[in-house]
């Protein structure tokens, strides 16, 4: 006897990266920026006003969504703003598939794909991306789902499908291809060009990775006015909260210190990843805020637990292709060093 339905009995449900809570654990697991939101946000959230909470906040999020379309120089009608990017993850899924309407990825990929599609009761077909994460254009396109979902930068890999690929593929889908991009701000460039080409586009963007918001919970979605109406009709009617949008115009508003940060981010991700190689881990060209990385010894499951013992959290996936890897967020250069002398204490 269950009151679920079938698919949702079967299925296992997402599992977000571990917290451990403790003053000297180092927490590069999912993939948040190691440093502070901007002072204008801070201060933004210090000057509330408690009418804002007394009412009902926006429908649509429309400072918010002002803000963007001022930043990416797009009309508003093109833009329309979740509870992290993952809620919009969720109302594309449920606009767009169903039993007979197909999810369609190259994997391995970011795993909540798979776990909506399974919410969903929606078919979900994987193709296989080669060991260098080409992507498998050709399958995909005679694939044909109803959606495909793209994460470039990819998780949890860190590279990037180039965009003539990515125009191609738009090209030759009858169906609608999403291009995560929750990690462009440390990526050299982005697909958004491709959401104002082709009427089958959504680029998907957050303010968890570049801005330091994971907490607060926001994220757009852009493409053309006709998709955005229908993603409209399928959100919660308020489906992002007063402060996170007052919160989310003050980091908007200061490029400079997302720029920044992310720059000092990518200087450190190199500096890791060289140090990673010295141990002899095999690493994935990442243009994202996080490293995957091949154990030399292949046993990264192990590696993983005495990471953990030490206070030091990795994200490890127990998934064919992954158990031999880590992979790991670029922290501060404080951490980064703090990880890599117990990876060598670790492996001898
Ligand atoms: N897409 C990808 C590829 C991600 O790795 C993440 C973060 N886990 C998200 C989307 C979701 O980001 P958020 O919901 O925090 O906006």
């Amino acid at each position: 006897m269950t009151y679920f339905r079938h698919n949702i009995e079967q299925m296992s449900g997402y599992v977000p990266g571990e917290q451990l809570i403790g003053t000297n654990i180092i927490k590069i697991n999912s993939n948040e920026n190691p440093y502070p939101p901007s002072p204008l946000v801070l201060a933004a959230l210090r000057n509330l006003d408690g009418e804002l909470l007394r009412r009902y906040p926006e429908p649509m999020a429309g400072r918010f969504r002002t803000a963007v379309s001022a930043a990416l120089d797009l009309p508003s009608d093109w833009i329309i703003v979740g509870n992290g990017s993952d809620e919009l993850l969720g109302v594309i899924t449920r606009a767009c598939t169903s039993p007979q309407r197909q999810i369609v990825c190259p994997m391995p990929t970011y795993v909540l794909y798979r776990t909506l599609a399974q919410i969903q009761d929606a078919e979900f077909v994987e193709i296989p991306y080669d060991d260098n994460y080409n992507l498998p254009l050709e399958e995909i396109i005679a694939a044909n789902g109803a959606v495909t979902f793209i994460a470039s930068p990819h998780s949890p890999s860190g590279t990037v499908v180039p965009l003539d690929l990515l125009d191609k593929l738009a090209a030759q889908l009858q169906s609608i291809l999403v291009i995560d991009e929750a990690y462009v701000d440390f990526a050299a460039e982005d697909a958004l060009e491709l959401a104002k080409k082709h009427d089958n586009v959504i680029v998907l963007r957050t303010l968890s990775k570049g801005y330091s918001l994971a907490g607060i919970r926001l994220g757009f979605a852009v493409a053309n006015p006709g998709l955005i109406a229908g993603l409209m009709k399928v959100k919660d009617s308020y489906n992002v909260d007063a402060i996170a949008c007052i919160v989310g115009v003050a980091a908007l508003q200061d490029q400079a210190h997302k720029n920044a940060n992310a720059e000092k981010i990518k200087t450190s991700r190199a500096t890791l990843a060289s140090e990673l190689q010295k141990l002899n881990f095999d690493v994935c060209p990442s243009q994202a805020n996080f490293l995957l990385a091949r154990s030399p010894h292949g046993n990264a499951e192990y590696l993983y637990h005495s990471l953990k013992t030490r206070g030091i959290l990795v994200r490890y996936f127990p998934q064919p292709r992954l158990e031999d890897k880590l992979r790991i967020t670029v922290g501060t250069d404080e951490q980064n060093a703090q990880l890599v002398k117990a990876l060598a204490e670790i492996m001898g």
